[in-house]
């Protein structure tokens, strides 16, 4: 391994000059699938050890891509392997020896079938990403199994820290349901390319996903029903509030825990009915309400999520630094806009932000500041000794000839 850069001289011929390149070339892909080895291995490790849960990030993904400074697509290739990586020995282990890149461990790992190590170890010594594709692509499928026809129904599971909705549709609903959440999705890419185009591909938010559609649907119609009644405003969650006892019940629904009721009635979307002894005396929103110039004057000065690592900037929320329970003003020293699953970290104690706006501190479990940015540094140990990268041969691939991996069946009782 030679730690000083060779060049051609110049006056070698393009093909001298180029062969030169492609050798340092090697010599580095090489070093750097052994340290995307190592990458991956520390997820494994933070990721097994469920070491994230306290770093307030909202996924393993998005704690890699803030620490290392990558896309979410990437972050999302280095946890899928770490995931997998039990199942992958070998695969891994020739990232880890710079024999084969994160990409093509990346999409074996990704959907190829238990049991396909040793074939897929092999394949990747002479396949591109894209033949490594195709090739899973072959892998024969078990049919679903179809099963007794049930009749549509929408269900609902509590799961505790999140709730299961499960909607069974006849094939005319399901198109009507498609076409509905097929034009919501389309205004929000529209939005989306209007709106980002023009910044650098790391700084883009993601691109609006089916879930996004879907709740924009449910607000939507709901805020046509909003007009619709007697006082017309916008509602997503009515709470009745007992101000003798600050004991905050959901409209028709279960009582809340403290930190469920600052939540909810944290920003202005959640409409609070006052009451006393269970009689409402008021909807109070006054003191609470962000207008249309303190929002604007939000947005401007926060463009996302102020956690630092997140970045989402959708559906925000105009958290209270200090809650107007405890008399926090709604005014810009105040508040900080948050994603709805920072704001309800926040409010579970998961993290911890402290104000002023201007001098925000954001704290983990265990009070510990996060910042935003990478962990990059210039390195202070040598590259990894590990040989060249030769890369795939990118023969043209004879399907014809190719033996996709068969799973083997499961042992037969006896
Ligand atoms: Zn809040
Ligand atoms: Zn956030």
């Amino acid at each position: 391994m030679s730690s000083v850069t060779a060049t051609a001289p110049a006056d070698a011929s393009p093909a001298d000059r180029l062969e030169v390149l492609f050798e340092e070339l090697a010599e580095l892909t090489g070093q750097r699938n052994a340290i995307d080895g190592r990458i991956v291995d520390i997820v494994a490790e933070i990721d097994h050890d469920g070491l994230w849960g306290n770093t307030g990030a909202r996924s393993i993904r998005a704690l890699i891509a803030w620490k290392t400074g990558v896309t979410p697509n990437n972050a999302e290739t280095l946890a899928t392997i770490a995931h997998r990586r039990d199942d992958f020995p070998e695969c891994t282990q020739g990232l880890r020896e710079g024999r084969l890149s994160l990409d093509q461990v990346g999409v074996i790992a990704a959907r190829a079938a238990e049991g396909s190590d040793a074939h897929y170890a092999e394949l990747a010594r002479s396949a591109t990403v894209t033949q490594l594709r195709t090739a899973i692509k072959l892998e024969p499928r078990p049919d679903p199994d179809p099963g007794p026809a049930s009749p549509p129904a929408l269900t609902r599971t509590d799961r505790g820290d999140h709730v299961d909705y499960r909607l069974r549709l006849s094939p005319l609903a399901a198109a009507t349901f498609d076409a509905a959440l097929q034009s919501h999705h389309d205004a929000l890419i529209t939005d989306w390319k209007s709106n980002h185009t023009t910044a650098p591909a790391e700084q883009r938010p993601p691109m609006p996903t089916t879930l996004d559609a879907f709740m924009r649907l449910i607000e939507d119609s709901w805020d046509a029903e909003a007009t619709r009644r007697p006082h017309g405003q916008r509602t997503t969650i009515v709470v009745h509030l007992d101000i003798a006892d600050r004991i905050a019940d959901l409209h028709l629904g279960p009582l809340l825990t403290d930190a469920e009721r600052r939540y909810l009635t944290c920003d202005a979307t959640a409409e609070i009915w006052f009451q006393r002894d269970g009689r409402p005396i008021g909807a109070g929103r006054s003191t609470r309400t962000i207008g249309r110039r303190l929002r604007r004057a939000l947005e401007h000065r926060d463009d996302c999520c102020v956690v630092p690592g997140c970045g989402a900037t959708r559906g925000l929320h105009a958290h209270h630094l200090i809650h107007w329970e405890h008399g926090g003003p709604t005014e810009l020293d105040n508040l900080v806009l948050v994603c709805p699953y920072h704001h309800r970290a926040h409010h579970t104690g998961l993290i911890t932000l402290t104000g002023p706006a201007d001098h925000l501190v954001v704290t983990d479990s265990d009070g510990r500041p996060l910042h935003s940015g990478t962990l990059a540094r210039p390195p202070q140990n040598p590259p990894p000794d590990v040989p060249p990268y030769p890369g795939p041969t990118g023969e043209r691939a004879d399907w014809w000839w190719y033996q996709p991996f068969q799973p083997q069946p499961p042992p037969a009782p006896n």
